[in-house]
């Protein structure tokens, strides 16, 4: 998106502003020389052969080079569909269409051998490009070789970084780093990372982008008070050291600001979607404006250079969807480019330049100066006084939570196409792929999309494109599952399972549960199945009965089987169910309480966790550790916030991307909730109903040390004419000194300090939306004795706004829209509107902490995929028996190691990912913060490892060979340590490092 830009693609005409031309200024210029003349000049500079940085023009050292970066924002999905988008379609909601873009692109490219441009989203390239002729696909690999047509990022698209999980970033990167590395090999891989739109920087994210050998960082946005204080010091380049773990300079960037987002400067908009005023460079012409713009182009230069440290500056030379017809802006930039550089002959220093971000880098790096270091984030975003942009961490939490279930499936998908080969993809149910799922993920990861800021018919079209891409996957799922089992079941996965749907397991008097762990151990798992009344019999893999029970859901009708599963690492087990009796059973159900009775207090209990309620309201009231110990009282329930439509204060209302209250204390949902009880030997829950549209289920099964919270909030009703934007609070009497503590992408640990920023001193003006920070996995307090940890199971925002307390928003619905371009307000429609999650809350000492939320939030993420099958199907291999338990593995994963890619790479190749999941110093309890070391040599049962290469982390370069740009940061020099010889029978692994591997395999046969 862009920033404040209208609709109908008038964004960067609304900059109307008119080149200004300062009689001080004001010179007479000397006859231009025939632009031939200066093409040959430019022509003749040296290294144009090369690729890297070799192909960089030539500056002049002792000048200030203005570089100027001719480039595109083409959103994947905004305000239009990712289709719409790249052919052109629907040109009156915004004109855009990328397959012109490049079209054009391209010609004026070749129409002047000093021009350059910059390409960015591979969705949209990769398309285009395998719709080009032989020809035109050689014209442009030439260019590339060049240096001329330069990408940057080179994801598959820009993905947000707030409402992201890491492991989803690092596929996205992957597929579009993949494209280019197969298109192009090294000419193509871009140098430096570029994400000038999101809307706030994660530390996680510049983190990725050092393990994946990006060179450097470039950005637009962040807080204005931020911005004002960095351009003052000179730090609007810096080094971000972006793990507290990883030791420097592996998480070391070095990133910069852009200083004008990513648009150019005022008036010089010279894009067909602009107003401003072309070159006019005949002096007959009663518009003549050269000798004014020169002026104004050297004035403009030199107060952009005094706020960073080198004699080179950076000029973003296009916005969003620009350059369909690239001849305008080429033929006034190759014009301003002759005019200004003509001014040298009379003493100008001011030297501008046809460039990209990665010869821009270049020539900082050549500086060799010592930079300052970075080591926070950059979140939260605010464009103004009172403009947060917070509300995007929660905004559409239906698709938030699709997106991260997809994220789910595709790893089981990928796990199952790599353990079983091509008889995954090609077997008894038809051809079985993971690439569709792959690639509508990652465009979720767009910056528009997950983060919930899309207008909703491109909402629905990402949830489309995902459920598009489950549908290969179940056929590889089929696959491959026959081949394990070796039976050809009817296998079918119940989609709807959330609502308590499944046309299977309610129709069906015998079937199968097939249980699919994709973790690297071993777990165990309650299988909650909607049936039909009656009793029933549950069988494992070994024949053997298994606890199961029949619940009925309160207020609903409907009743589910539960029995607990046990499954081995990166495997399956088989369970076998038979109705026996169609008798009606009964869990122990107790009637609604009549309001504030006297009634005894409600608790439920497990061996290591005890639950208790309050009498009076039904909130939960003290979670109590039995085997530590440990009791807080805890009170937990829902408010709201009445979303801002704008005050005195400031015109700015709450809306997709803001989030704005229009007071700082929330409304509650309701004093008090009408409960009810289930208790039962396989669970304990206690229903709470707040009101019509917001209820709650608070969960205890055997075995587990957290208490689950499955919460229902919607439709969230707007008939009084106010938004709301809903909240889970949990108030405790922990003394928690204003601070709080916040996933960054699901991995490492923020500290967050209320109305405070560790870079500069913060002017708070909005003090519960200016403390909002992205939730991907999880939010904590601590007193330092105790620790209250809630897992969630998508991306929120949360907060503390009081000691002892935390909050999560988990859902929104506002009337207005906010100004930022998206032009709708966040009403939602459809199955949207009424949302269901799960917030896992967990209480440990804080030394032990650590152990319990890593383990829980990788189970979270890589949950059991359950999957269904009537029973009775055909032998697939006509000689071995079926076999009802499977494991991918020859031994189980240490606790710290999390298997974060196995996936295929080739006809036998195979990507892997091994991930240290604790931080440095995190763990004392069991050591599981100390170096690890694998043996991955026959560490897979259904194939053997014949070669293993490793790589970077988006696995487009072996990282033997992989070097970076070397910086120098204020905190010293840092050492960079050779790779080691790669020895696959002893891989280590360091805190929170991950190991990216490309191994050529061999399936074993069917044993
Ligand atoms: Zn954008």
């Amino acid at each position: 998106m862009g920033a404040l830009s209208l609709p109908f693609g008038v964004g960067a005409g609304r900059r109307r502003s008119p080149v200004g031309c300062r009689m001080s200024f004001c010179f007479l210029g000397l006859p231009l020389p025939p632009v031939s003349f200066l093409f040959l000049l430019l022509l003749a500079t040296p290294g144009a052969w090369a690729a890297g940085y070799e192909t960089c023009p030539t500056v002049q050292p002792d000048m200030l080079n203005v570089h100027l970066v001719a480039h595109t924002h083409d959103d994947v999905g905004w305000l239009k569909t990712v289709d719409q988008y790249y052919y052109g379609i629907q040109n009156n909601v915004q004109h855009a269409g990328v397959q012109y873009i490049l079209d054009s692109v391209i010609s004026a490219l070749l129409a002047e051998p000093t021009r350059r441009f910059i390409y960015v989203e591979m969705a949209f390239f990769s398309r285009w490009w395998h719709q080009q002729t032989n020809a035109t696909q050689e014209i442009v690999r030439s260019l590339v070789r060049q240096g001329r047509l330069e990408f940057a990022n080179g994801g598959w698209v820009m993905n947000d970084e707030a409402a992201t999980h890491y492991g989803a970033i690092v596929d996205q990167m992957t597929l579009g780093l993949r494209f280019l590395e197969n298109t192009f090999g090294n000419d193509g891989r871009p140098r430096v990372a570029w994400h000038i739109d999101p809307f706030g920087h994660s530390r996680e994210q510049a983190s990725l982008f050092a393990q994946m050998g990006f060179d450097g960082f470039f950005f637009g946005r962040l807080d204005y008070q931020d911005k004002l204080v960095r351009k003052k010091r000179r730090e609007m380049e810096q080094v971000w050291r972006a793990s507290t773990s990883l030791k420097p300079p592996a998480a070391d960037l070095f990133t910069g600001v852009l200083p004008n987002n990513y648009n150019p400067p005022e008036g010089l908009c010279w894009d067909v979607l602009c107003a401003d005023k072309p070159v006019v460079d005949d002096p007959r012409s009663p518009e003549y404006n050269a000798k004014e713009l020169v002026s104004y182009f050297l004035q403009l230069a030199t107060a952009q250079g005094q706020y960073y440290r080198t004699n080179h500056t950076v000029m973003t030379m296009g916005s969003d969807f620009q350059y369909e017809n690239a001849n305008m802006w080429f033929k006034n930039m190759d014009k301003l480019i002759q005019m200004v550089n003509m001014q040298q002959a009379n003493g100008s220093r001011v030297n501008v330049l046809y460039s990209t971000p990665a010869c821009y880098l270049w020539e900082l790096n050549k500086a060799n100066l010592t930079w300052s270091v970075k080591k926070d984030d950059f979140f939260p975003y605010a464009d103004g006084p009172h403009m947060f942009w917070t509300g995007y961490f929660s905004s559409r939490p239906a698709l938030k939570r699709y997106e991260r279930l997809s994220y789910n499936f595709l790893q089981v998908c990928n796990q199952l196409e790599a353990l079983v080969g091509s008889a995954a993809n090609v077997g008894p149910y038809g051809y079985g792929d993971s690439a569709p799922l792959n690639e509508a993920m990652a465009v979720l990861q767009h910056h528009d999309a997950v983060s919930g800021t899309s207008r909703q018919h491109v909402a629905n079209d990402y949830a489309s494109q995902l459920a598009a891409g489950w549908g290969p996957c179940e056929v590889l799922l089929s696959n491959a599952l026959a081949k394990l089992s070796g039976s050809k079941e009817s296998f079918s996965i119940c989609r709807d399972l959330n609502i308590s749907f499944c046309p299977v397991s309610q129709t069906s008097a015998h079937f199968q549960v097939i249980v699919y762990n994709p973790l690297g151990r071993k777990v165990d798992q309650m299988v909650r199945l909607p049936v039909s009344e009656g009793l029933f019999l549950v069988k494992d893999p070994r024949d053997k009965t298994v606890p199961s029970k029949v619940v009925e859901l309160p207020n609903t009708g409907n009743t589910e089987l539960l029995f607990p599963a046990l499954v081995p690492a990166l495997g399956f087990s088989i369970y076998s169910v038979t109705q026996v009796s169609i008798r009606r059973p009964r869990a122990h159900l107790r009637q609604p309480r009549p309001q504030k009775s006297r009634s005894p207090i409600l608790s439920i209990k497990n061996e290591y966790l005890q639950a208790t309620f309050h009498p009076d309201t039904g909130f939960l009231r003290t979670i109590e550790v039995l085997d530590r110990k440990l009791t807080l009282a805890v009170s937990q329930a829902f408010f709201w916030y009445n979303a801002s439509t704008g005050d005195k204060q400031s015109d700015q209302a709450s809306g997709a991307y803001i989030f704005r209250p229009s007071q700082a204390k929330p409304i509650p949902v309701s004093h008090w909730a009408q409960t009810q009880l289930v208790k039962t030997a396989l669970v304990q829950e206690v229903h709470q109903n707040f009101s019509a549209w917001c209820s709650q289920v608070v969960r205890l099964y055997p075995g587990q040390r957290h208490l689950e919270l499955e919460w229902t909030v919607g439709p969230i009703p707007v008939g009084d004419k106010w938004g709301k934007e809903v909240i889970s609070r949990f108030d405790t009497p922990l003394k928690t000194l204003g601070v709080f503590y916040t996933d960054s992408n699901g991995r490492e640990i923020l500290e967050r300090r209320r109305d405070y920023r560790p870079s500069w001193d913060l002017n708070q003006t909005e003090p519960v939306a200016g403390n909002y920070y992205p939730v991907n996995s999880r939010i904590y307090i601590t007193d330092g004795k105790m620790q209250l940890t809630v897992l969630t199971d998508r991306s929120q925002g949360g907060s503390s706004l009081r000691d002892g307390s935390l909050e999560l928003m988990v859902h929104r619905r506002l009337l207005k829209d906010d100004g930022r371009g998206v032009g709708e307000a966040l009403l939602e429609s459809g199955s949207g509107v009424w949302v269901r999650g799960r917030h896992l809350v967990l209480l440990d000492t804080a030394h032990e902490a650590a152990v319990g939320h890593r383990l829980l939030a990788e189970k979270e993420l890589l949950a059991p995929q359950v999957v269904l099958a009537p029973g009775r199907g055909s032998s697939y291999h006509h000689k071995a028996a079926p076999s009802k338990q499977f494991s991918g593995l020859n031994r189980e994963l240490p606790p710290s190691v999390h298997l974060l890619t196995l996936a295929r790479w080739g006809p036998d190749m195979l990507l892997l990912r091994f991930e240290h999941q604790f931080a440095l110093g995190e763990d004392s309890s069991r050591n599981l913060s100390t170096p690890v070391v694998l043996d991955l040599r026959d560490l897979f049962s259904t194939f053997t490892i014949t070669h293993l290469q490793e790589t970077t982390l988006a696995a487009n370069q072996p990282r033997a060979s992989a070097s970076r740009l070397k910086w120098t940061p204020e905190t010293g020099p840092t050492s960079h340590p050779t790779v080691p010889r790669l020895d696959p029978a002893s891989i280590t692994l360091q805190p929170m490092e991950i190991r990216t591997f490309v191994a050529s395999v061999q399936w074993k046969e069917d044993s």
